[in-house]
């Protein structure tokens, strides 16, 4: 595997030599940011967390020097950043017990940039070398531009793999937008209630983000909370924390779908749901 970056860098928190970090992945998370996947992925993190039989994979895109900063961090330069979100990242990927950790290093812009092939075919060599049964990444109604970004050079490099390699599940998860707003059958339910103190130390070692300003800590379990809470109306709680996913395996299997088209299907379910209500009861 060789990655474009200079700054790429791929850790294995257990010492295990790469190609056998990778090779046991059967979870994976893609995500835009440090910090992002213990947001959105938890339920891969949870499902391999003291396994034997199963491996999660961490991928981090960009090199995290754009976030925003507060108290210690407050006069830390961008590239004082990103040693210190790098070094989070590590840590989260160790309590987490996480197989391997990759780190793209890319700056936001290159993300972003639709024309550059690099982000892609990074993401080709490491799909490749792991083939994750499952992988999280955002959702595509996501309002982060990054986290779009992420989710549709995900696809593509998916679509450039042989289908043999390619995973039976890719789900778009929650961090800028929660998906509440789908309807329940769009929706994919994530129960991730077990270890609520591994969820709480996975957010939590970002000191960087949440003592910097954003308290992502209390308010990814708190949505969690409310997720659990407000699925239904009818009923007493089934569980104590979900996560919403929306299914993307479509997009990677049929290429005449686009990614716009997908995400306004659900939109259009979403409206037809509020106008039929109104509607039945006016
Ligand atoms: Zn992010």
């Amino acid at each position: 595997m060789k990655l474009h970056n200079s700054g790429a860098e791929v850790y294995v928190p257990d010492g295990l030599p790469v190609d056998k970090a990778l090779a046991r992945t059967t979870h994976m998370g893609i995500s835009a940011h440090q910090d992002d996947l213990e947001i959105m992925a938890y339920h891969g993190i949870l499902e391999c967390f003291g396994g034997q039989d199963k491996g999660f994979a961490g991928v981090t895109v960009t090199n995290g020097a754009g976030s925003p900063r507060d108290g210690l961090y407050g006069k830390y330069t961008d590239d004082e950043m990103q040693v210190v979100r790098r070094k989070e990242q590590k840590k989260a990927a160790y309590v987490g017990e996480y197989s391997v950790h990759v780190f793209l290093d890319y700056s936001s812009g290159a993300v972003k940039d639709a024309k550059n092939p690099k982000v892609v075919d990074d993401l080709k060599q490491i799909l490749a070398a792991s083939k994750p049964q499952v992988i999280y990444t955002h959702n595509l109604a996501d309002k982060h531009d990054t986290h779009v970004a992420t989710t549709l050079r995900v696809i593509r490099a998916l679509r450039g793999l042989p289908a043999d390699a390619r995973p039976q599940h890719l789900y778009g998860c929650e961090v800028w937008r929660n998906l509440d707003w789908l309807n329940d059958d769009d929706k994919v339910i994530f129960n991730v209630e077990a270890h609520e103190n591994l969820a709480m130390s996975l957010v939590g070692v970002f000191d960087s983000q949440v003592a910097g300003g954003k308290r992502y800590d209390l308010a990814t379990m708190g949505r969690r909370r409310a997720n659990a809470t407000y699925l239904a109306s009818h009923g007493v709680d089934e569980s104590t924390a979900l996560i919403f996913g929306t299914d993307l395996t479509p997009l990677i299997n049929d290429p005449q779908l686009n990614a716009e088209q997908y995400v306004q299907r659900l939109i259009h379910h979403f409206a037809e749901e509020v106008s039929d209500r109104l509607a039945k009861l006016s």
